[in-house]
């Protein structure tokens, strides 16, 4: 496995797999990996038929608001290079903060109103530093397939908005959501939960399987389904809603009916961390 920092390195050594007709796909991290994260490589083989795979681990500062947890984010880069490696990782790109943001830089990519809503409101320049470090992360590595998670929903919906808007040469692929056995969703943040607050971690996926159950039996009132989702989540003492909401996979607008495809996503702090689930209901098989 190769370890390039400078983006420099990493453009020749993806010039010269395109040059060999190597197909390559992309896993962009911010590190600490998980199964989640592996899973992505494993899809970006299988379903996004690449040969060789490159993974960036990059805790992007353009991200984080000011208040929230940039210096404390969980860092491993030994513990990443094994796991990456033992996933097939072809090519580590790990660079740095001034690297990808040197003096002078001033460029920044939005997707208007996107951004805004859902996790947008408690973290209003949190998806310009996603849009902004994928775009150049894209260009550096110039992949043929991008994976993202569908753990962070909104972020998938925002590039492939992006990537429409801008005409990008890249194929996107949504990979399902790695869970523990209780059905808590693999997340670096997880790290941050002490025993109890991680029993009760597990109220937002089982909240979203209450939502499912009742779309199942036939309910489509979007606030009936919030409210059950809410009066669940609340009767746990670690928890505070964020938000929990039902909208649109186009504009992530709110939904008063579910019908479509239908995204449900929750966002609940679990003591001081912050952590966010979601189902996607009513899409084509
Ligand atoms: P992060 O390192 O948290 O920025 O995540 C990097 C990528 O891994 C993103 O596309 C995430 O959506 C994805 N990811 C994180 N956790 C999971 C998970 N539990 N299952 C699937 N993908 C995940």
């Amino acid at each position: 496995m190769e370890t390039i920092t400078s983006p420099a390195d990493m453009k020749q050594f993806s010039r010269r797999l395109r040059q060999e007709a190597h197909r390559i796909g992309f896993v962009p991290t911010m590190g600490f990996l998980h199964q989640g994260h592996l899973s992505l490589v494993e899809q970006a083989r299988v379903q996004g038929r690449c040969d060789r795979i490159v993974m960036s681990i990059f805790v992007n500062p353009l991200q984080f608001g000011p208040r929230e947890d940039f210096e404390k984010y969980p860092r491993d880069f030994d513990g990443d290079f094994q796991l990456a490696w033992s996933a097939g990782v072809d090519c580590l790109f790990y660079p740095d903060v001034r690297d990808m943001y040197p003096d002078g830089a001033r460029t920044t990519v939005e997707v208007a109103e996107l951004g805004q809503v859902l996790c947008g409101v408690s973290r209003p320049t949190h998806f310009r530093g996603v849009t902004t470090v994928v775009s150049k992360l894209l260009n550096i590595v110039m992949p043929h397939v991008a994976v993202f998670g569908q753990k962070d929903a909104q972020q998938f919906f925002i590039v492939r908005r992006m990537v429409q808007d801008l005409l990008m040469d890249v194929e996107l692929i949504r990979a399902p959501i790695v869970r523990e056995t209780d059905g808590l969703a693999l997340s670096s943040r997880n790290v941050y939960l002490n025993a109890e607050e991680r029993k009760q971690a597990v109220c937002l996926y089982q909240s979203l399987m209450q939502a499912r159950r009742l779309i199942d039996e036939g309910q489509r009132d979007a606030q009936t389904i919030l409210r059950a989702m809410r009066t669940h989540i609340e009767r746990h003492p670690s928890a505070r809603i964020d938000h929990v909401a039902i909208v649109d996979t186009e504009r992530l607008q709110p939904r008063t009916v579910v019908e479509g495809p239908t995204l449900i996503a929750a966002a609940v702090y679990i003591g001081t961390t912050r952590l966010i689930d979601n189902i996607i209901v009513g899409e084509e098989p």
